[in-house]
């Protein structure tokens, strides 16, 4: 009865896995998983695709989010320290820096959240979430807030 999802019918973008073991679906047609026995319900073998499909172009977009952070921490790194060294507007310049080290910090944190793809996703999306990159801006991040309470008044 739930046979509708099997085979041509299927055009999720992602292929039909097992929502048990992870096999492969693609082209069975019975109601049984071949590798786990485990009953297949279609309807959640679809949901679990878009489910993933859908993290998956999340990841993308927290990915780029990942790549900017770097320029936002260094944008909070100038207002601490520009200010500071031309003794002018020194504590406005410190609470920038750290807004922006947070935002820092933020576009790290996000990205921790993400799953990596699945073993059976990897042929066909190649998108792993930059999470090396993530820990550094965190750390930038934090490195910031620390010289912002830390830095001696001149
Ligand atoms: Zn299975």
């Amino acid at each position: 009865m739930s046979r509708g999802y099997i085979g041509r019918d299927w055009n999720e973008k992602l292929p039909p896995i097992c929502t048990k073991c992870g096999y492969n679906l693609t082209g069975i047609s019975s109601d049984k998983c071949p590798e786990c026995g485990t009953n297949v319900y279609w309807f959640d073998v679809q949901r679990n695709a878009r489910k993933v499909y859908h993290s998956l172009n999340q990841t993308e977009d927290l990915n780029d989010l990942v790549d900017v952070g770097p320029y936002v921490g260094g944008a909070g790194a100038f207002c601490i320290l520009f200010f500071w060294l031309v003794r002018w507007a020194d504590g406005p310049g410190r609470v920038v820096g750290v807004l922006l080290a947070f935002l820092t910090i933020c576009s790290g944190l996000q990205i921790l959240r993400s799953k990596r793809v699945p073993e059976w996703a990897r042929d066909l999306v190649d998108v792993e979430p930059k999470f090396i990159k993530a820990v550094i801006n965190i750390a930038i991040g934090l490195a910031l807030i620390v010289l912002a309470v830390f830095l001696p008044t001149r």
